[in-house]
């Protein structure tokens, strides 16, 4: 067995890249195969441990945000759900644009900017960074992502426009779960001359409240140290799923 390959389904699939949480394996010229694992990164994947069974609660999470927001009319890369961590999805072009999406204060905002911690934003903020973690996500504009060459405005456009309509979706599905989305991260992927909302949406990529308590239910508990990631991740499960 080749080491680029995995043996899956009674197949070996070739590995077309290893991320710093999933692996992405080809099925065919349209399709992956995409594999959460179990590890967890921060700080520009600095910060690494391992948590047993992350990779199925964020695979199982995003399958279904991905069907939340396809069923209001997203398209996004979502095909469909292999138990137990797995989702098969359309093979794009990754577009290296991180954009975020803010509801409430908080993070890299806060650090960078006079926000005061926790504060509701009145309008959704939307900011484009580069993804890259030698250069540590800097933010980009329309400009600058011309001159490099990795998008043009007419896309971060789309990607802005796509991006604050799921935000309108998840806020309004999580809330009535008891949970409020903070933030979140999103990447696209270019497929047939069309934008897809790709990568993953998760306690990973997200931001989640406790909507009674404000408590931290995300990857935040891994960055601050704050202990017990796992059983919150499972209880974002449980309300989502
Ligand atoms: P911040 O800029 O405050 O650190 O992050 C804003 C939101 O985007 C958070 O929900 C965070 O999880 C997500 N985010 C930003 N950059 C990254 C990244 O490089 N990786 C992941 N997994 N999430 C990110």
């Amino acid at each position: 067995m080749k080491y680029s390959s995995k043996h899956i389904g009674g197949k070996y699939l070739k590995l077309l890249y290893k991320g710093k949480a999933k692996n992405v394996y080809e099925i065919d010229e349209e399709t992956v195969l995409i594999e959460f694992r179990d590890d967890i990164t921060a700080m520009d994947g600095k910060k690494k441990s391992e948590l047993k069974g992350k990779g199925e609660l964020n695979a199982k999470i995003s399958a279904k945000l991905f069907e939340v927001i396809e069923k209001r009319g997203i398209e996004t890369h979502y095909i469909k759900f292999e138990e137990p961590n797995k989702i098969y999805a359309k093979k794009v072009e990754i577009v290296p644009v991180e954009v975020i999406c803010r509801n409430i204060a908080t993070g890299s905002l806060v650090r960078r900017y006079p926000f005061k911690d926790g504060t509701e934003l009145k309008k959704p903020i939307v900011e484009f960074c580069l993804k890259s973690d030698e250069f540590h996500d800097p933010m980009i504009n329309e400009d600058i992502a011309e001159a490099l060459g990795i998008a043009n405005g007419e896309e971060l456009k789309k990607m802005k426009e796509i991006t604050l309509k799921v935000n309108d979706v998840l806020k309004r599905f999580l809330i009535e779960r008891g949970i409020i989305l903070v933030d979140f991260k999103l990447e696209f992927g270019r497929f047939n001359n069309k934008l897809l909302v790709a990568d993953e949406i998760s306690p990973d990529t997200c931001r989640f409240w406790d909507a009674e308590t404000r408590e931290v239910m995300d990857k935040d508990r891994f960055r601050k140290d704050m202990g017990s990631v796992l059983e919150y991740y499972k209880e974002v499960a449980r309300r989502v799923l």
